[in-house]
């Protein structure tokens, strides 16, 4: 399977690591949209969210959890932050290995464009 992310997964090619841990690692994307604008994949490839079952649900929650680990660590938490998964070519999905996008650093219109 030719996977971009799983590529970055195994070293082959290179990012910005930032949090690495059995399960999942973070990187910074390669074009920011944010000050700070980091990736945060599962090391499992599943392509897109509508392929997370019921026994991804602990992986998917930790998503999450280091979503916000990382914020607070690098200092955005209080000032707040962003966190989006797209799904499918319709919501902007380029790349289809699951990501979860912390963006922070700026502020965020609500409701996106
Ligand atoms: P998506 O559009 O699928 O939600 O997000 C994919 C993200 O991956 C984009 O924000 C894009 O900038 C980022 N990206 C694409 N190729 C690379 C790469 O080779 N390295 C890194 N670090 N990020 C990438
Ligand atoms: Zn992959």
């Amino acid at each position: 399977m030719n996977c971009l992310f799983c590529s970055i997964i195994e070293k082959k090619i290179p990012a910005d690591i930032v949090y690495e841990d059995e399960d999942v690692i973070a990187f910074k994307d390669i074009a920011p949209r944010a000050p700070l604008h980091l990736l945060i994949i599962p090391k499992l490839h599943v392509s897109t969210l509508n392929d997370l079952e019921e026994h991804h649900a602990n992986l998917a929650g930790k998503l999450l959890l280091i979503a916000q680990k990382l914020a607070k660590q690098l200092g955005h938490a209080e000032e707040g932050y962003r966190v989006v998964m797209n799904c499918n070519q319709g919501a902007g999905q380029t790349v289809f290995h699951i990501h979860l996008h912390l963006l922070a650093g700026r502020l965020f219109q609500w409701p996106p464009g």
